[in-house]
């Protein structure tokens, strides 16, 4: 039986508020504390703090929208992290989420399962690869698309064991492991997790003459690259610098990895952002989108004289390749094709930054992007400005997040439409005038 979403909320807000007062001990003041102050002391009381959110709770997403638990309505424009490019609970992505779910889960690899070959082969297809490695979140597969390098540089490339060497650039983003951040250049990523793992270089971002130079050397295998680095604050590079590096790195038989988990999936106007120069990568990394937002799965591409250096037993993951994430990843992709989102994407992206341009603010010194994944950089003397625009944005119906401080990425479900657009183009422009 159904309620409906009103009356679900306020009977779920209900029982989780006496529940709250009982937990915190609050039962004096908890009455005359919002529904979602409740959520919040909770999480601050019981969950780990390695996270800064904006302060709102959302208990429902339909499409570009998210609503709180006190039922105000926002434009999502973060996706969650462009996880959500399809536009939250799209209807097929669901529909094959439930019925999978009410057949079968997982099996783990120890056997097979009927999803997991239909799968790879819708994939590989999509993209043009021999085989697919399936993980599940982001940065398991990029740790996969490491090991492949390694196996490939010791096993095909014939380099010394344990001499490999994986370039990788300034400011990148690849995942929160011990071994990822051991490449990072974020000093708040590594401020004591140390001993770091060897056998990476960093080369600056978007300098080819870096790359060059570091591609001397015999031992390096794989150049692991973003083609626009999302969590730098969408820092787009020149154009050519990808077709010229893939071109660079074929030259010197270096692998050029592709991690696209952000990029990817139609989020910046294409299939894939390397699409953008005709690139294509010898090690793919997808994840986030792959399955609209709805459980964490991600893959690695590449082709057999890559992949198969990795044999049984060397590499693997208890949930990859489960058929529920299979299923879904295929809707996922089909759900992006079909409703032409890559399409819509680079339309409605390029009219975003018209727009932003337009505003001509004193405070934005900067709009930058491809497709729907942009940001602009606030120039203001309050250190603490774009997190306060990001306050004001969400009281007037608008989520979005700082990074790294001054940047604001706006990253919109790729379903939105222009009038959707001049709304939350109307809603920015009156945060930043009460700056
Ligand atoms: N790589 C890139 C480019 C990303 O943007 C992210 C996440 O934001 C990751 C890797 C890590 O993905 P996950 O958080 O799913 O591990």
């Amino acid at each position: 039986m159904f309620f409906k979403s009103e009356n679900r909320r306020t009977i779920a807000s209900e029982k989780n508020f006496k529940i709250d007062c009982l937990v915190l001990g609050m039962i004096s003041t908890a009455f005359t504390t919002s529904a979602s102050q409740v959520y919040l002391e909770k999480e601050e009381r019981f969950g780990a703090h390695n996270y800064h959110p904006i302060p709102v709770v959302i208990d429902r997403g339909e499409g570009v929208f998210m609503w709180d638990v006190e039922g105000k309505r926002y434009f999502d424009f973060l996706s969650g992290y462009s996880a959500v490019n399809q536009g939250h609970c799209h209807p097929k992505i669901i529909q094959t989420l439930i019925e999978q779910a009410q057949t079968l889960t997982l099996t783990s690899r120890a056997f097979h399962n009927n999803w997991f070959g239909e799968y790879a082969e819708y994939i590989t297809s999509l993209f043009g690869y021999d085989k697919v490695l399936p993980m599940n979140t982001g940065v398991e597969a990029v740790e996969t698309a490491l090991k492949l390098a390694r196996k490939w540089a010791y096993e095909v490339k014939g380099i010394d064991e344990n001499n490999a060497k994986i370039l990788v650039c300034t400011h990148n983003f690849h995942g929160r492991t011990l071994n990822v951040v051991s490449f990072s250049t974020d000093p708040s990523s590594k401020r004591n997790f140390g001993p770091f793992m060897p056998g990476y270089e960093v080369i600056p971002f978007n300098d080819l003459n870096a790359l060059e130079a570091a591609l001397q050397d015999k031992n390096v295998c794989g150049f692991l690259v973003e083609p626009i680095q999302g969590e730098a604050g969408v820092v787009v590079p020149d154009e050519g610098y990808l077709s010229k590096a893939a071109a660079m790195c074929q030259a010197a038989n270096v692998l050029f990895i592709a991690d696209e988990i952000q990029t990817g999936l139609a989020r910046t106007g294409m299939m894939l952002a390397c699409d953008h120069e005709a690139v294509r990568p010898d090690i793919l990394i997808l994840g986030k989108a792959l399955s609209g937002g709805t459980l964490p799965v991600s893959a690695v591409l590449a082709d057999d004289e890559i992949m198969l250096t990795i044999k049984a037993g060397e590499h693997g993951s208890t949930y990859g390749g489960n058929p529920l994430a299979c299923r879904v990843a295929i809707a996922s992709l089909q759900v992006l094709k079909e409703e032409k989102m890559a399409e819509n994407a680079a339309i409605q992206g390029a009219y975003l930054r018209k727009k932003l341009l337009d505003l001509n603010h004193p405070h934005i010194s900067i709009v930058r992007g491809k497709g729907l994944l942009n940001a602009i950089v606030i120039d203001h003397p309050n250190k603490e400005a774009a997190w306060d625009l990001c306050l004001k944005m969400k009281d007037n119906g608008l989520l979005a997040k700082p990074t790294h401080g001054d940047k604001i990425r706006f990253a919109p479900p790729l379903i939105i439409t222009q009038e959707h657009i001049d709304e939350c183009v109307e809603i920015i422009s009156s945060s930043l005038a009460s700056l």
